[in-house]
């Protein structure tokens, strides 16, 4: 038996008359406008379980008074109004989403079955490890695998984003002085660096150092011997850093922090463009965080869960978080896999083991690529950048004219000058073209920037239309008269927001269309 669940036109029997608007191409309802009285959306089998009255099971001061003011919907309903909202967005499942430093390229759908397979996502975080073997497993051979990718000797995977093992990594920095007896105060970041790293840094106690980029767009080596002296706890970097560019002194950047007895930190949220080439062990880091869900194949932007493992060289392992999975060797020399807590561990950085099935998935990805696909998908990703920049090298300002790695930093300055046209005008007119807009006024020190990351999984007709649109939003904003452009886009659901308003006043406003 089961309750009954929809009637032929989608409403329960008994249900009241129709109040909710009839639908049509035009219609754009809210859930709550769909609402008609006993629909549902659901329908439970009879669990054979005597059914307890209610005043049995809540004391009547805790009970509510009216039922919880949910929508009213049917399936049929339900599915159609999701499906059209999902249509009102643009995703990575869509079209090309260039979105510099942030990495959103498409996550094959092979990542997503594994992380599905009951096996993992039924077992409760909780279960011992006695019954959770395969889980650990996996756990040590993700670990295992992102070490010899990075050239560390073990790591973290609890954090849950690439923010949150930038924390970790700067509270591994601080056990690490303090347990030699060190207290110190400063940590250096180069002024190209991702916003999150001043705010770890400030975040994990430290006083913020910026040293400048030079005229080649890497760490002026000059200012950075004028900060360095042992109150320098370590330094954060990117490299290739967030101009797309490769610190080429990263040895003697390196040697340098060493000789003041300060830690090396690598921001790795993206790996795109070394997988299988360098490894920031080899570059002398301490510590790298990598943020799964750029590089290896999570789907975010939306908010979903991540992963920011930490890996770090072998003077570090004490103090990682705990519990971490471990292989043993049981008597019969088999491999048995335990929870084991760093003797002088900071502690917890997440409840259970992290966002796990972002972990599985990640694992997935690295080996259906394998070895040789990781390095594959690195050169991928760093040709098709530097033929974007060739491309449009002309067309858009290139303030460094020097290969790039991953990605690419335009500049529209020249165009702005000569016909008040900015960068957002750029970004905004191209979510017409079909494509996400690239990011834009970052990093900070590029006038007008536009950061271009076109990742190895667009195809080169892909990436011609990309060009196309660019060169073509360049010609209109070359012959239009000023203003033409700050009213675009047109045709998306969403227009253009008023941003000084949205961030003063916290309520969802829109200019929806029609
Ligand atoms: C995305 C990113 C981060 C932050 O990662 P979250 O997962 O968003 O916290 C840090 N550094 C760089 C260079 C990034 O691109």
């Amino acid at each position: 038996m089961t309750e009954p669940a929809v009637s032929a036109d989608g409403g329960a029997p008994g249900g009241k008359a129709n109040s909710a608007p009839l639908l049509g191409r035009a219609a754009e309802p809210t859930l709550f406008e769909l609402s008609h009285p006993g629909r549902r959306a659901w329908s439970f089998r009879t669990s054979g379980i005597p059914e307890v009255p209610i005043d049995q099971l809540v004391p009547e001061g805790h009970r509510r008074e009216e039922p919880v003011p949910l929508a009213e919907v049917s399936e049929r309903d339900l599915v159609a109004h999701f499906t059209r909202l999902s249509h009102r967005q643009f995703s990575v499942d869509l079209g090309a989403y260039p979105l510099g430093s942030c990495t959103m390229k498409y996550n094959p759908k092979v990542c997503d079955t594994v992380a599905g397979l009951p096996g993992l996502a039924g077992v409760h975080p909780g279960a011992p490890a006695s019954l959770t073997q395969g889980w650990l497993a996996l756990l040590v051979e993700l670990e295992e695998t992102l070490c010899e990718i990075t050239g560390m000797a073990a790591a973290t995977l609890q954090p849950a984003a690439g923010a949150a093992g930038e924390l970790t990594g700067l509270l591994l920095m601080r056990a690490w002085h303090e347990a030699r007896g060190s207290v110190r105060h400063k940590v250096i970041i180069p002024d190209s660096a991702h916003g999150t790293n001043p705010a770890s840094v400030t975040l994990g106690g430290y006083e913020v150092i910026t040293v400048p980029s030079d005229d080649r767009g890497c760490v002026d080596m000059e200012a950075l011997a004028t900060v360095l002296d042992e109150d320098v706890a370590g330094i954060m970097l990117t490299n290739p850093n967030t101009l797309g560019l490769f610190e080429e002194d990263i040895a003697a950047i390196a040697t340098a922090v060493h000789e003041v007895g300060g830690l090396l930190y690598y921001d790795g949220a993206n790996l795109n463009a070394i997988l299988g080439v360098v490894r920031p062990g080899d570059m002398g880091f301490d510590i790298v965080h990598m943020n799964l869900h750029k590089t290896f194949a999570t789907p975010h932007g939306g908010g979903g869960p991540g992963a920011g493992p930490v890996a770090v060289s072998e003077r570090l392992v004490p103090f990682l978080p705990g519990p971490r999975a471990v292989r043993v060797e049981s008597a019969d020399q088999s491999p048995v896999y335990e929870w084991m807590t760093p003797p002088q561990s900071i502690g917890r950085m997440h409840t259970w083991h992290g966002n796990a099935l972002v972990l599985a998935r990640a694992l997935a990805y690295i080996v259906a690529n394998g070895g040789d696909g990781l390095r594959q998908i690195a050169e991928t990703a760093v040709l098709n950048a530097n033929w974007i920049r060739q491309r449009l090298t002309g067309t858009y300002d290139v303030p460094f004219d020097r290969p790039c790695m991953h990605e690419v930093v335009l500049s529209v300055r020249t165009i702005k000058q000569a016909h008040g046209v900015r960068a957002l005008d750029v970004a905004k007119r191209l979510l017409e073209e079909g494509f996400h807009a690239p990011t834009v006024y970052f990093p900070l020190i590029v006038d007008e920037a536009l950061m271009i990351e076109p990742t190895e999984t667009e195809s080169p007709q892909t990436l011609e239309a990309l060009a196309q649109s660019l060169e073509r939003i360049a010609h209109e904003a070359n012959s239009h008269e000023e203003g033409w452009m700050a009213e675009f886009p047109h045709e998306t659901p969403v227009r253009r927001v008023d941003e000084a308003r949205a961030a003063r006043t916290l309520v969802p406003t829109f200019d929806a269309r029609g």
